[in-house]
């Protein structure tokens, strides 16, 4: 067991003010202040305000003055674009220091934040592409029906007000997929970032307050579930759009359904990755155990957690996951050499183990891992990469997700067997198929009931749409899709 610190990183970082940002102005140090723990270290690195239920009431009344009264839902389209395009190029601009943030928020190793969708680029490029789809919000035109009528045509309105709650795994990237269409489409927004990973966002936050848009059209409050729950709960707010678990995601369709508001959800995943005999191996173990046992440890909503192997090639495909499994190193995300993150807190650890623990009792066989690091940093919630074999559909652990270093593998003799394995799931958000061929690859792509396919790879894009099926969730971001999410269709009638 060994001691670290992330303290030194942290004094060379920019960090965001202590402050929520309201109707254009940053509300300093007027609430509770929650300590974020490292989750590394268990050092505070950050105390962000606690929102209380006014400060909340008083977000959503700026947003909904901002869009009732305008002028960003009726601005040309030509200037939401360039403010959209200021914020990319101040997001770009302070991309290395909102990297370091993001290792202080949930300890993704800085080894990692060069990939382009963990680090502070992707959600920069995202603002960049729903820049260019302002000008692109077309309706369409229906000819003549009854006598007397020209034609009949249809315009696309932004739906309002928006609350947008994000997770901590993914915060800048999250945050940007539901901000930047949002502010795209002409709504107003409100948002809630996780408390367990503020730093970033209330930096994005600080960035986009430099953008200068109109008082009330971008606003955040940070706190817990309290904070979000009372966000969602504000009948002035026209739709939530939330990324988080499956349990608070089915909460919130409950309460914002109750008054027919407008819900997307993107939720968790038990996400199949499907190997075939003939597939390149070494790839499809590289990219389901880089989820799992490396970067943010499995702590990846897409993380490919059900390995299905063809019997021919489970030995090898075990082993091979084994040494990726014995490459993970701990420690602070700031070291080079650390590969792998910890479990964000004391309570999520806790829960991972009990998962490993319960698949053990059930009669899972542990091939590597299997309990805590007992050779990393004391203080930090450090679970060892955990392979479980001699698994079945009626195990907890093979049915529901467990958001940690932890993969289950099991054999299968043909493709039916393979995708009715894969389809035996609550969730549907991103499997992938490993093969070199064709047919079969597209046979079972065709087959697999998840919102995102992968064959021989995985990947996020932000030109393309990016959602889940079953209950992974509902609607999707990125592309065409993500900003019709905030789009009403208006249908106007001409006669005369
Ligand atoms: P979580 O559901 O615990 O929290 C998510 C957000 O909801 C946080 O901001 C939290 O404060 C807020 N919240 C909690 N209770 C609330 C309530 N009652 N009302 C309103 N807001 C509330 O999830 P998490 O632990 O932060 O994130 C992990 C989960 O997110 C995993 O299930 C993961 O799969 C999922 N996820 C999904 C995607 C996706 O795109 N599908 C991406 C990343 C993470």
């Amino acid at each position: 067991m060994t001691d670290i610190s992330v303290l030194s990183d942290l004094s060379a970082a920019t960090l965001p003010r202590q402050a929520m940002f309201v109707d254009g102005t940053w509300i300093d140090g007027v609430d509770t202040p929650l300590p974020h723990l490292h989750p590394a270290t268990s050092e505070t690195v950050f105390e962000a305000p606690t929102a209380t239920a006014a400060t909340v009431a008083d977000a959503v009344a700026a947003a909904r003055r901002a869009f009732d009264e305008g002028p960003w839902p009726g601005m040309p389209a030509r200037e939401r674009a360039h403010a959209l395009r200021r914020i990319a190029d101040l997001m770009h601009a302070d991309a290395d220091n909102l990297n370091t943030l993001l290792s202080l928020d949930n300890s993704t190793p800085s080894s990692f934040v060069g990939f382009y969708q963990m680090g502070a680029h992707y959600p920069a490029d995202l603002f960049d592409v729903y820049a260019g789809w302002t000008d692109k919000i077309t309706g369409e035109t229906y000819p003549s029906w009854e006598e007397g009528q020209p034609f009949t045509y249809t315009t696309r309105e932004p739906v309002g007000v928006v609350g947008l709650i994000t997770p901590w795994n993914a915060p800048m990237s999250l945050l940007a997929q539901k901000v930047a269409p949002a502010l795209a489409a002409g709504c107003t927004v409100v948002v809630k970032p996780s408390e367990l990973a503020p730093l970033t966002s209330l930096r994005i936050a600080e960035l986009i307050a430099e953008a200068d848009l109109p008082p009330g059209v971008f606003n955040m409050v940070t706190g817990g579930g309290d904070v979000g729950s009372a966000l969602v709960e504000d009948p002035r707010v026209d739709k939530v759009s939330f990324t988080g678990s499956r349990a608070v995601g089915g909460a919130i369709a409950s309460s914002v359904g109750r008054r027919i508001g407008r819900v997307s959800l993107e939720l968790g995943g038990k996400s199949p990755a499907v190997v075939f005999d003939d597939a390149d191996l070494g790839m499809a173990v590289g990219i389901a155990a880089g989820n799992a046992f490396l970067g943010l440890s499995g702590q990846v909503c897409v993380c490919q957690s059900r390995i299905l192997v063809q019997r021919g090639a489970y030995d090898e495909v075990v082993d091979s996951l084994s040494g990726f499994a014995a490459m993970a190193s701990f420690g602070s995300p700031f070291d080079p050499a650390v590969t792998s993150a910890p479990m964000i807190s004391r309570p999520h650890m806790d829960r991972v183990l009990a998962h490993i623990d319960g698949a053990v009792a059930s009669g899972a066989t542990v091939v590597a891992g299997g309990g805590r690091v007992t050779d990393g940093p004391s203080a930090g919630n450090f679970v060892q990469p955990t392979i479980l074999a001699d698994v079945d559909g009626s195990m907890e652990v093979v049915r529901e997700e467990v958001f940690g270093p932890v993969l289950t593998v099991q054999p299968f003799d043909d493709e039916a067997e393979a995708i009715a394995l894969a389809n035996d799931s609550l969730y549907g958000l991103a499997a992938a198929v490993y093969t070199r061929d064709v047919g079969r690859a597209l046979r079972v792509s065709k087959s697999l009931r998840a919102g995102n396919v992968g064959v021989n790879t995985w990947t996020l894009q932000p030109h393309a749409p990016f959602g889940g099926v079953k209950q992974s969730g509902l609607g999707s971001e990125n592309g065409r899709e993500g900003i019709l999410e905030y789009l009403d269709t208006k249908t106007t009638f001409l006669h005369g």
